[in-house]
């Protein structure tokens, strides 16, 4: 395993570190590319607003981290665009709005406060699932709707918690979510046992926890 040298002062990741995100991203389906962008960028911009109260190791890792994965899936799509081997998006059939409103109306806080026991007001701590955690490594912020580890580098929001969590597909975690809230979803859009996409959740659980492991 190779070692990074990180200090304080510089939070710019070295192409070396770009390239250890890298090779995991060339695992990783096109969607699930987009989807760890937003959240590194969710993360950067929520380091770069509390710069002034995480302790600097914290919000050293977490920039350059966050800046060395953006820089990695952005090397890989274009990579792949060059290629002719992206793939547009799966159509699940949840419209954008459905979504929305099935997570406007979860609470990301509930969900995990069924497996962790969540300590604190609107930033809440607890004991991580995903790796072997002595000390409460995950972190729960209410407002935001979002989670992450830092010990294991995990995090996202309530359907990346379910789909970890549970073995899930998207589908699967959405479809719970809908029945949580009552927000009703499409007929098409509902899972489907029988799917082969289910052959490939494990793998696919392996390779994202494997990337997390690597941010
Ligand atoms: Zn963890």
């Amino acid at each position: 395993m190779t070692t990074i040298a990180q200090t304080p002062t510089d939070t710019q990741p070295t192409a070396e570190h770009v390239g250890i995100h890298r090779r995991y991203c060339r695992m990783a389906p096109d969607h699930n590319l987009h989807i760890w962008r937003d959240d590194a960028r969710w993360l950067l911009t929520l380091a770069e607003a509390e710069a002034d109260e995480w302790p600097a190791d914290v919000l050293h890792n977490s920039t350059t981290d966050s800046r060395a994965l953006i820089a990695a899936i952005d090397a890989e799509l274009s990579w792949r665009a060059g290629r002719g081997l992206s793939r547009d998006p799966i159509d699940v059939g949840i419209p954008r709005e459905t979504l929305d409103a099935i997570k406007q109306s979860a609470r990301l806080e509930l969900e995990i406060a069924v497996d962790v026991e969540l300590r604190g007001h609107r930033t809440l701590t607890g004991r991580c699932l995903f790796h072997d955690d002595t000390t409460p490594s995950l972190v729960v912020w209410t407002a935001d709707q979002h989670w992450k580890c830092f010990g294991c580098q995990l995090g996202g929001d309530i359907v990346t918690w379910l789909m970890l969590r549970h073995n899930w597909t998207f589908i699967e975690a959405v479809s719970h979510l809908s029945d949580r809230t009552g927000v009703a979803l499409p007929q098409k859009a509902k899972p489907n046992a029988a799917s082969p996409d289910r052959q490939r959740r494990p793998a696919n659980a392996f390779t994202y926890r494997r990337i997390g492991g690597a941010l």
